[in-house]
């Protein structure tokens, strides 16, 4: 075997047709599934319902899979689940996409070198695990466990995470912190002394007046938020949108100010300075439960709505305006942090500055305000082994990266550039396709997965990065096989949900808690899982006076709903250091940073260049749906589209319909071609494309050659130097006609 560092380059593998479910017997998937996405097919007999929880996005909504013959045959939204209210949204319901994908991965694959050519050879598991085993092991051995990290994404992870501690191995990054919700949960942190959540912790469905900020709800699916969304629509709450595209939300929205990108720091800066020199915020609220209103009203003080206006396109009265209207609505009003809002550079204070515009409102913990959900109380079984003594090191070099999240101690970005430097020798990748992940842009990823001395994919699908990793090893999908208990998040009714097999992994593919097994097993690590993961699940569940038996019936344990609001006078005793809501920090301007957000221009396009926005479709999850035929067979999920405002278009000649390439401001051209939608509903500034599309992997043969990436457009990386979330919204493109 030529696996390690005498290997100077991995050649990208093509893995071989004979290595993917396609070509094992794929079972026979009952008649109707793939002509209707969760149609039920006439006549099934003995059909039963397991009830257990999504995986296409992190909302992890109830699911109820209905089995019929040992197949699914649809999925459908549990009753039971709080999250998910007997609904699903689109992907969730197109699960079975996944589970019937005959682009599945089969088999455990080898990378090899015979006759001077790389490829994979199938392996048994046994042979697989315990060159992932060894290899891991050596380089433990060799360099220490700051040389091994895991990159991972999905809800599996847990029992490689318990894995990984067992030898120490703290370097553990998951992009979605980089580039998703990173500065939502640390501006928290900062602000309330709390981290937010998923779902985030707005009372939407109570709210009379909701302001977003270029935020996708309705285009992102959240399940539960869009639901209470629409209630609060019904109900007749307004909803206000900042955003330089007509969004699915601006489409709902008393007023959609198309603000010119990366200004919304001055924009939120006017906001303020319209309550507090109008005297329209919550004056007793602010000198009850704040600290810093002195500073925060010096530096807005000189952002008047005229200058803002002259910053961000917006005129000055529709600033008033909306400010005002706030205010009368408050403390029944919110600006939402939203998710995926890393653009710039300077999203901590961004998300700061919607913390202060909430706080301004006086709607801290108020119905249809700001307020702080509850999880439900399980406890932690002892550990059932003496845990082996290595010194946690904090990773991260950013100063306000969480210190307490065991699943995030670095960030994504960081390990990428470790591994190119050759600090970290060897990367365990778990459900993050690396060459299409936000983080360093495609050539960084492939470069440090270049790098390293080994490197292992634990997926589901052939996605790009299992081409060049040297060990494949394929994970059966979230129906079938069960997970750890879900009760990691909060809500109005906490609750705890179990993951539980629908049917049996086909193929060779295994779940990842028996995987995590093997290898700890192989290092002489025994006794660290449980003797089963039913057995493990049910020893915490007891603990809660509940069992497996009991819980498998709906998939859920639910507390009643908690009370959300605070009484009059209460104090609120936050775990910030000042023990009240900080409209400045101290912690920040100990750390040399503004205390509280100030507006700074951002570059601007070059001549004939247009800053490139992103965003999500309603049916696809990015590069998680990707694949999946079902989905991408609906009519606007089949590729992307880059959005062009008419008057751009017709300066480029560009015409609805026509495919371009896009070249990106460091001459990147997209590898594949794109539709040009012509569309009003886009600034003349920007162009807009939905991430997720543009895939080089043949073995993806649905997704293959479909759109451009945008990934691979991304050459300009900005990364908030406070916590280390990733901005890449400052990259500009213009457009390549084909000849
Ligand atoms: Fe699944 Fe949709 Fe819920 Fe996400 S929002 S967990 S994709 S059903």
């Amino acid at each position: 075997m030529t696996i390690g560092r005498n290997m100077t380059r991995r050649d990208f593998i093509r893995i071989s047709s004979i290595f993917l479910a396609g070509a094992a017997a794929m079972p026979a998937i009952p008649a109707g599934i793939l002509s209707g996405m969760g149609s039920r097919p006439a006549g099934l007999a003995d059909e039963k319902i397991v009830y257990s929880f999504c995986e296409h996005c992190f909302w992890r909504c109830g699911i109820a899979v209905h089995v019929s013959d040992g197949k699914v045959t649809k999925i459908t939204g549990s009753e039971h689940h709080p999250l998910s209210n007997g609904r699903l949204c689109p992907r969730g319901a197109g699960g079975t996409g996944l589970l019937y994908d005959p682009d599945r991965l089969a088999y455990p694959l080898v990378r090899e070198t015979r006759g001077g050519k790389q490829q994979y050879r199938k392996a048994t598991w046994d042979e697989a695990v315990t060159i992932v085993a060894e290899k891991l092991y050596r380089i433990h051995e060799q360099y220490g466990p700051g040389a091994i990290a895991m990159l991972h994404h999905g809800y599996g992870v847990s029992f490689f995470k318990k894995m990984f501690s067992e030898i120490g191995v703290n370097k553990i990054a998951k992009p979605s912190y980089d580039l998703c919700c990173g500065p939502a949960r640390q501006a928290s942190v900062l602000t309330y002394g709390y981290p937010s959540d998923t779902p985030e912790g707005f009372d939407i469905m109570n709210s009379r007046y909701m302001m977003f900020f270029g935020t996708h709800f309705g285009e992102n699916m959240h399940n539960t938020a869009v639901q209470e969304i629409s209630e609060a629509i019904r109900r007749g709450a307004k909803i206000v949108v900042f955003d330089p595209r007509y969004s699915t939300l601006a489409g709902k929205a008393e007023h959609w100010l198309p603000i010119k990108p990366a200004t919304d720091i001055a924009m939120m800066q006017a906001l303020m300075h319209v309550l507090i020199s109008e005297n329209i915020y919550d004056k007793p609220f602010v000198e009850q439960h704040t600290v810093g209103f002195g500073e925060l009203w010096d530096s807005v003080r000189e952002m008047t709505p005229e200058k803002a206006s002259e910053i961000t396109d917006i005129p000055a009265e529709a600033i008033r305006t909306v400010a005002r209207e706030y205010a009368f609505h408050a403390p029944a009003a919110f600006v939402h942090s939203g998710r995926r809002t890393n653009w710039y550079g300077d999203a901590l204070q961004r998300i700061r500055a919607i913390h202060i515009l909430n706080a301004l409102a006086g709607n801290f913990k108020m119905p249809g305000g700001v307020v702080a959900f509850q999880k439900f109380p399980l406890p932690q079984p002892p550990a059932a082994h003496e845990h082996p003594a290595y010194e946690k090191e904090a990773y991260s070099k950013y100063p306000f990266f969480p210190q307490d999240e065991p699943s995030n101690t670095i960030a994504s970005h960081e390990i990428i550039q470790q591994a190119i430097a050759g600090d970290i020798r060897a990367l365990f990748i778990y459900g993050v396709n690396l060459p299409e992940t936000m983080t360093l842009g495609r050539q960084a990823a492939l470069d440090a997965l270049q790098k390293v001395d080994f490197s292992v994919a634990v997926d589901v699908l052939p996605a790009e990065v299992t081409g060049y990793v040297d060990v494949v090893l394929p994970e059966c999908t979230y129906l079938e096989r069960y997970d750890d208990l879900d009760n990691g998040r909060a809500f109005r009714t906490p609750f705890v949900a179990l993951r539980q097999p629908a049917v049996k992994p086909m193929f060779d593919s295994k779940p990842g808690s028996e995987i995590a097994r093997m290898i700890t097993d192989k290092w002489g690590l025994h006794g660290v899982f449980a003797p089963t993961v039913e057995a493990g699940l049910d020893k915490k569940l007891k603990l809660a006076g509940s069992s497996l038996e009991e819980i498998k019936k709906k998939g859920v344990l639910v507390m009643p709903a908690t009370d959300l609001y605070r009484k009059s006078g209460e104090p609120l005793n936050l775990k910030t250091p000042s023990g009240k809501v900080e409209l400045a920090s101290a912690q920040l301007k100990a750390g040399g940073f503004d205390a509280v957000p100030r507006y700074t221009p951002h570059p601007e396009a070059p001549e004939g260049y247009y800053r490139m926005l992103t965003g999500r479709k309603p049916m696809l999850t990015f590069g998680r749906t990707a694949n999946n035929r079902f989905l991408g067979d609906l009519a606007t999920a089949k590729e992307n589209e880059v959005w062009v405002n008419t008057g751009v278009a017709f300066s480029h000649s560009l015409s609805d319909g026509e495919y371009v390439k896009l070249k990106n401001q460091a001459g990147v051209v997209s590898e594949f071609p794109v539709k040009v939608k012509v569309t009003e509903r886009i600034r003349r500034d920007a162009v807009y494309m939905v991430h997720g599309f543009g895939h080089n992997s043949k073995q993806l043969t649905w997704a293959y050659k479909k759109g451009a990436s945008h990934n691979q457009l991304i050459s300009r990386t900005d990364i908030d130097q406070a916590m280390g979330a990733v901005g890449f919204q400052n990259n500009f493109v213009t457009f390549v006609k084909e000849a």
